[in-house]
């Protein structure tokens, strides 16, 4: 016989879980019809407003501009509402909501509508500002020699130039936008930091991370991981290409080699030390056929994305390249401008790497759920198919150079495709940890901070006594802030997934001469593993399923560095 004491609680638990069943079932009937009120306004404004942006993309002209413009807004404005916010915040508090797929569509839809949380008009007040940096930007022109130069001319001179003096002189005039702009970008970053704080977070950076589902703690141990994998080989080649340019140059010694010497604004390319010139395979093809043969052999066709993309020059047409995925339902476009050179062949690979994911993820999924990943994971399977266009086996298979020939330019294919990756790697080092150093205490001595960064990962050279705000000349710090390290991250996945379809999907131990071509299993593992899911899944937890590892740095470095 049980006792009255426990008969009463019995009888309060029951009451309690009947109490608790109801509510449950109150908070999810609430979450779905939240989710399908906030669909029926989502699903066709945003597919309108991608239409017009690509609609502006293509003419240029300023009546599609300010129609892609005001559609835009509304999105912003549908993502502002306060209301929607406490209504998820209700729901995601009382803690009733464990059907997985209806939690991750909480999930995302809270970091979607947090920012609504913000003080409207401290937001406007960045925008505002935002847009006149913006300005400064792109009205500043180098003066050299009494003519004045785009950002374009000026990479050109430094790219070509072998006089070091005029590289010098045209390297200190352009760092001269920087002191246009360090005080704005301070004041624009006090004001990050205000919104973050108000909203709980440390600051902007931080808050950054967090609301694109990045662990901060995560991803700096990514980069610390990265740092210790290259920093010999980074040494080694840095030396290798100071030996070059003390030649090339015509210098006595290293110690000479300024940052205005390798052959960029911030060394954050590969300058070219290694003679290998890949346009003469590309100059009398057909890039949309080549591209199309090669998606087609892996099993990933783009026939009917063709048709809709855009990919010759035309006057106003938007000169750079992107995809976009106008519904969320199969209508996907790859804008491009195409000439026949390697770099364009690079262009189209990768864009329509993010075409095929965009294409091959689920349409039963709810619509939220119709995205890649994460902004990373669909930058690393362009990557995968843009390193292919300076790839000696990939000539060999689509482009049909001979085997001598591939064999004659291999060698340098891989030190270049190494050295790129290298540079690359040790400058997004320095962006990531001077954005989060910036962040944590934008009132430390920040010119200090970018040149200390920049001597300990690129083994750049201070110039004497420099006390300039020549962080404030990289432009995405002021404007695409906290987005740099997803290039990176991106890199890294790139050749984690890289080794496992070579070792596992196509089950080889040659992971130097593949090209994945006419290999069907290699698009219908993309497509069940990582394209399918769409963001069903937490990134990491998708890579784990799809490689049985988490992200690491291992690959990259197994590819690059050793
Ligand atoms: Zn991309």
């Amino acid at each position: 016989m049980k006792s009255i004491r426990v008969l009463i609680l019995m009888a309060l638990t029951a009451g309690l879980l009947s109490g608790c069943n109801s509510k449950q079932a109150q908070m999810k009937k609430e979450l779905v019809d939240f989710i399908k009120k906030h669909d029926s306004v989502l699903i066709p404004l945003s597919k309108e407003a991608n239409l017009a942006s690509w609609n502006a993309a293509i003419s240029g002209s300023d009546s599609d501009y300010q129609k892609s413009q005001a559609l835009q807004l509304k999105i912003v404005e549908l993502f502002a509402n306060k209301e929607s916010l406490s209504k998820l915040e209700e729901i995601k508090v009382s803690g009733l909501i464990n059907d997985t797929m209806l939690a991750r569509q909480l999930d995302i839809l809270y970091r979607q509508f947090l920012m609504a949380k913000a003080d409207t008009m401290k937001l406007n007040a960045m925008v505002r500002l935002s847009t006149e940096i913006e300005k400064k930007y792109s009205n500043f022109r180098t003066t050299y020699k009494g003519k004045t130069l785009s950002d374009n001319e000026v990479e050109n001179i430094l790219r070509t130039s072998k006089n070091v003096n005029e590289q010098k002189e045209v390297w200190m005039e352009q760092k001269k936008i920087g002191n246009i702009v360090a005080e704005d970008i301070k004041k624009l970053v006090k004001m990050r930091n205000e919104v973050a704080t108000q909203m709980g977070f440390r600051n902007y950076q931080e808050m950054s991370l967090i609301l694109s589902e990045q662990d901060p703690k995560e991803i700096t141990k990514i980069f610390d991981e990265l740092d210790s994998l290259t920093t010999k080989s980074f040494a080694d080649v840095k030396s290798n290409i100071d030996d070059y340019f003390v030649k090339y140059y015509g210098l006595k010694n290293k110690e000479e080699l300024m940052p205005w010497n390798y052959q960029n604004r911030f060394f954050q390319q590969a300058p070219k030390i290694y003679d290998v010139d890949l346009d003469v395979y590309y100059k009398d093809k057909n890039l949309e056929s080549l591209t199309a043969a090669y998606y087609a052999g892996i099993g990933l066709p783009i026939d009917a994305m063709l048709k809709n993309s855009d990919l010759y020059e035309k006057p106003g047409k938007n000169q750079h390249a992107f995809c976009t995925d106008i519904d969320n339902k199969g209508d996907v476009r790859v804008l491009c401008n195409i000439q026949p050179n390697s770099y364009w062949m690079n262009t189209m690979l990768h864009e329509f790497g993010h075409a095929v994911y965009d294409e091959n993820i689920d349409t039963a999924l709810p619509f939220i759920m119709r995205e890649p990943a994460h902004t990373f994971t669909t930058e690393a399977i362009a990557m995968i198919f843009g390193r292919f266009s300076s790839n000696p086996q990939w000539l060999k298979d689509m482009v049909g150079i001979s085997e001598e020939d591939k064999m004659k330019i291999s060698e340098n294919c891989f030190k270049t495709l190494r050295l790129e990756q290298l540079v690359f790697s040790r400058w997004a080092q320095v962006m990531y940890r001077f954005e989060k150093g910036m962040y944590a205490d934008p009132d430390q001595d920040l010119n200090k901070l970018w040149w200390d960064l920049a001597e300990k990962y690129q083994l750049l050279k201070r110039p004497e006594g420099r006390n300039e705000p020549d962080w404030a000349t990289k432009i995405h710090i002021a404007l695409y802030p906290c987005y740099y390290h997803n290039y990176l991250l991106g890199e890294l996945l790139a050749s984690q997934l890289y080794y496992h379809i070579v070792g596992t999907i196509i089950k080889s131990d040659d992971y130097k001469f593949q090209s994945f071509a006419g290999k069907p299993e290699v698009g219908l593992y993309l497509k069940t593993m990582v394209f399918a899911p769409g963001n069903k899944y937490y990134w990491n937890d998708m890579i784990e399923k799809a490689t049985g590892e988490k992200l690491t740095a291992k690959y990259y470095a197994k590819q690059f560095v050793e």
